[in-house]
């Protein structure tokens, strides 16, 4: 018998490479679901080549025209339409694993309602463990689901301490060290950051990824919200939880622990390997990754990270620290801000300052319940749209 998979976000950078691995194992997996936001001519694609029983197209209304073309094409899947239907493929029994690649905020709601199924949950859309980290993890734990991460930094650290979230002796673990490429702009002078364009903050050195999360690495808004994606997974204190700047992204993190060891995990830059790790886990299975080739890599360097040249690593921290409903304020100014970033309307250096005001304006409430989580994360995106818009005034 195969496995049901759902892949949330199936059109973008994580879903072709959960795809590609997927169909390297015909004889574990079927494909029940693919969802993608409008994409449609990339969604039917994606059915035709591999057989959904379900598409979900979650951006667009009922549209019996593009069932018609999907037909036409020859493709048997069934096509649905609108936000619930992702909930829907995410929770249904055909389902067994669920890998939650939407970006955003937008995947938090269908994330949870798989983890409520209790699904085997494969995380990359770390936004949502953001927003609502103990919320998410008690739900996860409620509904017997198993939490794998792939987002390669958790995914390394999984590698190295295979545990969710378990309290077992906290003190057996000194310290997580999360590494960062330092992104396009390492080594750019600080007073040209300016200028930078969305062309220049989505060229990185070393990975191949969506537009947002290319930016959040330009910015390391990305590494910020790992740290606090960490903290929930492995249930780590904020201050056990460093980041280290590795250039050439071969090392995807490292545990170190009370006697002084420290274990790493090493790849090639390549998803498909976390990506495998976690459907295959405790088995491991052929991922399509090239094998690596220390000697020809020759060095590995690091460094600490330049706070000044990066300020959205602070800002996560203190969302952090502020705790209750901060890091989904965070999130959600920092969607609005790059996203604006991204449409031209607004600088690269005035990210972090959007980001900051809005954390500024909001008054953290604990976050008891998604309706909490989702009113600051609506507040959050009001405030940052209306510092956007001070901020071109300012500028025209
Ligand atoms: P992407 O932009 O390439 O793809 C995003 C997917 O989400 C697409 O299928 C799109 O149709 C869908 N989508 C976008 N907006 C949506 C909405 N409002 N509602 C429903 N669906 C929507 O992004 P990506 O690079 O694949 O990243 C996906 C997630 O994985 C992000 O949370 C990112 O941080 C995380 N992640 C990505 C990488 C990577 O290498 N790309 C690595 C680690 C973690
Ligand atoms: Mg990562």
């Amino acid at each position: 018998m195969t496995q049901g998979l759902t892949v949330l976000g199936a059109t973008g950078s994580i879903g072709a490479s959960t795809l590609d691995v997927v169909a390297r194992h015909p004889d574990r997996y079927s494909v029940f679901a693919l969802t993608a936001h409008r994409a449609a001519d990339a969604l039917l694609a994606l059915c035709l080549r591999h057989a959904a029983r379900y598409a979900v197209l979650s951006g667009l209304p009922e549209d019996q025209g593009l069932r018609r073309r999907f037909a036409e094409a020859g493709c048997r899947t069934e096509l649905l339409f609108g936000a619930g239907a992702l909930e829907e493929v995410a929770a249904d029994r055909e389902c067994d694993v669920l890998v939650a690649a939407i970006v955003g905020a937008a995947g938090l709601a269908p994330t949870l309602a798989g983890a409520r199924a209790g699904k085997r949950l494969l995380l990359a859309n770390k936004e949502a463990l953001v927003m609502a980290g103990p919320l998410f993890m008690r739900t996860v734990r409620e509904h017997g689901a198993t939490l794998l991460p792939i987002d390669s930094e958790h995914n390394a650290v999984f590698q190295c301490l295979p545990r969710i979230a378990a309290r077992a002796s906290p003190d057996a673990v000194r310290r997580i060290l999360l590494t960062a490429s330092g992104g396009p702009f390492r080594l750019t002078p600080i007073e040209r950051l300016s200028q930078v364009t969305p062309e220049e903050a989505c060229a990185h050195p070393n990975w191949v990824m969506g537009r947002k999360i290319s930016v959040d690495s330009a910015t390391m808004m990305n590494k910020g919200l790992e740290v606090i994606e960490a903290r929930w997974l492995f249930d780590v204190a904020p201050e056990r939880i460093e980041v280290l700047v590795h250039s050439q992204s071969i090392i995807h993190s490292l545990v170190e622990f009370a006697d002084g060891s420290v274990i790493a995990q090493l790849s090639n830059p390549d998803m498909r390997v976390p990506i495998a790790h976690a459907l295959g886990y405790p088995e491991r299975i052929e991922s399509g990754a090239a094998p690596l080739d220390l000697a020809a890599i020759g060095q590995l360097s690091f460094e600490r990270p330049d706070r000044q040249r990066f300020p959205c690593l602070g800002l996560a921290y203190a969302a952090l620290r502020e705790g209750g409903t901060a890091p989904a304020v965070l999130n959600a100014a920092n969607e609005v801000a790059v996203a604006a970033f991204l449409e031209g309307r607004l600088r690269y250096t005035a990210i972090p300052r959007v980001i900051e005001q809005a954390l500024e304006r909001a008054s953290a409430t604990q976050a008891d319940g998604l309706e909490t989580v989702l009113e600051a994360d609506r507040s959050a995106r009001r405030a940052a749209a209306d510092c956007v818009a001070m901020l071109m005034g300012k500028a025209a």
